[in-house]
């Protein structure tokens, strides 16, 4: 049983491949989704069904395996079993002889939950297609707005967190207004929006070396980006944002800040970090129960006295190395289990707007377009699907030379009730 059809869930299910086991993937989507570029659907260069794939679709030749779409809500580690709510039924018992849990995490709001509701974050594709009607309905009030003083909050997006994500969005939101917005409004000027990426620590990327920070942080300015470091976000309201005492008046404030982990902790009632996270045992499986696994952005791991990182590779390697190991298990070749889980790190890279990324491997720092063709043939590498990598190339060939994007539709439901 694995649960969570993520990047750790997909491996694991796919190293189950030749496995004799009936293996069964649950979910509460239909869909692997590519959260990588998630910021690229809410700034409309891609649509959803570029980043997400059916999850039926890419286990159709997988026999072993059954798909289904559920919640899981709970574990009984005891009676070997987990809960789900599906469509028609809820906390509905389902046996397993292993478990893999791969629920990933959602938004930390670091205590303030009631900033969610002025500050949506990205992390599935409801939420970057509503993030993506928020930004391009600002543009169309702006349009509309015939006192000019209201302008100037509707065309001031604000990125809270100055990570990865919160730098790729101000790099790609730049890129929307330069490339394709500008020539498609009379009354206002798309080129005087104000794009603000804020963050307490000192740095953009901190998790890059000191001086790719700060090339990424010269990219973002050369892109009119206003990048405000050292500063606290103290309130977020319908108005906007309150940053170290400033207010920062802005319809579209986007959370790219905090990451917090699935509840499997809570479910497998086990010992978990400062953060929620299940801490593992080197074969990432769960203290006390060796058939239960927990792997991905829901575990904690240790590696030379560190902590494993939140990313896309950590969860891929281990549910390669989880599935192998049940597939030994079920062959009878238990002593060969216990050989603990190693990551190996092939590096993280960042983009920074179109043409430019910055690429930290070992001893190679790389930074521009270089490292923006390397980004680009690994994220097309990474997709589930083949299918995907073809049609998300040719949309940033045409998105590079044209500046039509993928999908520059505001999505929303319109009420059929007459007046
Ligand atoms: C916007 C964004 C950008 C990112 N960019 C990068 C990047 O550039 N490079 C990188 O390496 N990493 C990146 N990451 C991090 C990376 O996506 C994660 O580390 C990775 O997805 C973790 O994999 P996972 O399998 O643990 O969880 P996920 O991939 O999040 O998968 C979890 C799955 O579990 C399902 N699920 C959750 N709860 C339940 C439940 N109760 N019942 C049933 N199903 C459930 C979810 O629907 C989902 O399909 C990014 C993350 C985000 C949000």
């Amino acid at each position: 049983m694995i649960v969570g059809g993520g990047f750790g869930g997909l491996a694991a299910a796919r190293a189950l491949r030749r496995a004799r086991v009936r293996a069964t993937l649950i979910d509460r989507t239909n869909h692997h989704l590519f959260q990588p570029l998630l910021y690229q659907v809410a700034t409309s260069m891609l649509t959803p069904g570029q980043i997400g794939s059916p999850l039926r679709e890419i286990f159709r030749k997988q026999k072993n395996l059954t798909v289904i779409m559920g919640e899981v809500v709970g574990v009984d580690k005891d009676a070997q079993c987990v809960f789900v709510n599906s469509v028609d039924r809820a906390r509905a018992p389902i046996h397993y002889d292993y478990l893999v849990l791969a629920t990933g995490g959602q938004h930390s709001y670091f205590g303030h939950d009631e900033f969610e509701a002025f500050a949506p974050g990205l992390k599935d594709l409801a939420g970057a297609v509503a993030i993506r009607n928020k930004i391009l309905t600002a543009f169309e009030q702006a349009e509309a707005e015939e006192d000019p003083t209201r302008h100037r909050d509707l065309l001031t997006f604000v990125l809270v967190g100055a990570g990865p994500t919160g730098v790729e969005m101000a790099g790609a939101i730049a890129g929307l207004v330069r490339t394709t917005l500008r020539s498609q409004f009379r009354r206002i000027d798309p080129l005087s929006t104000r794009i603000v990426l804020v963050d307490m620590g000192t740095r953009v990327l901190a998790s890059f070396s000191e001086k790719l920070s700060a090339a990424a942080q010269k990219r973002l300015e050369k892109l009119g980006v206003e990048v405000g470091l050292g500063k606290g976000v103290d309130q977020i309201d319908a108005e906007g944002v309150i940053v170290a005492g400033e207010r920062i008046a802005s319809h579209t404030v986007v959370w790219t800040a905090g990451v917090k982990p699935s509840p499997a902790g809570k479910w497998l009632g086990v010992a978990t970090d400062r953060a929620g996270r299940v801490r593992v045992q080197p074969d990432l499986s769960v203290p006390g129960h060796a058939e239960v696994f927990v792997i991905g952005d829901t575990a904690s791991l240790d590696q030379d006295g560190k902590p494993l990182p939140g990313v896309a590779q950590v969860a891929m390697q281990q549910g390669r190395y989880v599935g192998r190991s049940i597939r030994r298990r079920v062959k009878g070749k238990r002593e060969q289990v216990s050989r603990p889980f190693r990551y190996f790190d092939k590096g993280s890279m960042a983009v920074v707007g179109v043409g430019y990324a910055v690429l930290e491997s070992h001893r190679l720092r790389l930074h521009g377009f270089p490292a923006w063709l390397a980004w680009a043939g690994v994220h097309l590498e990474f997709l589930a699907q083949s299918s995907l990598r073809v049609g998300v190339f040719l949309q940033w060939v045409w998105t590079y030379w044209t500046g039509d994007r993928g999908s520059q539709l505001i999505v929303a439901h319109h009420s059929t009730e007459s007046p």
